[in-house]
């Protein structure tokens, strides 16, 4: 449920973005989702279809949404590792809980692709 405003965050960022490349209509939406968030993929899709359907800008768009894994970086011992567990927020080198979300942990508007007014 909490993917509703997440993908209203998201669109009003697409739109902006839009907005300032004069893109009328949005044809492809690629997009990063980190396995860090608790965002499903398919709740995603669902909520961006809702709303897009009521938006000429959106309407046709298709959006592509890409897992990216989360990247940890251990305050003990410095490492920085690649994770793909949201679960297992510690570090392999040391067993340390003590990390930091570097990346992963959010869903990214990577590009736009569109055709714009004439
Ligand atoms: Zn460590």
């Amino acid at each position: 449920m909490h993917e509703l405003a997440a993908v209203k965050s998201m669109i009003r960022i697409i739109e902006y973005e839009c907005a300032k490349n004069s893109i009328m209509r949005a044809v492809m939406i690629n997009v990063e989702l980190g396995v860090l968030t608790t965002y499903r993929k398919d709740a995603v899709e669902y909520y961006f279809k809702i709303i897009a359907d009521e938006k000429p800008l959106l309407k046709d768009a298709v959006l592509n949404i890409k897992i990216v894994n989360g990247v940890l970086e251990c305050k003990d011992c410095a490492g920085r590792v690649e994770i793909s567990d949201p679960h297992l927020l510690i570090c392999p080198k040391c067993d340390s809980i003590d990390v930091h979300i570097i990346e992963g942990n959010d869903l990214r508007v990577l590009n736009i692709h569109g055709e714009k007014d004439v």
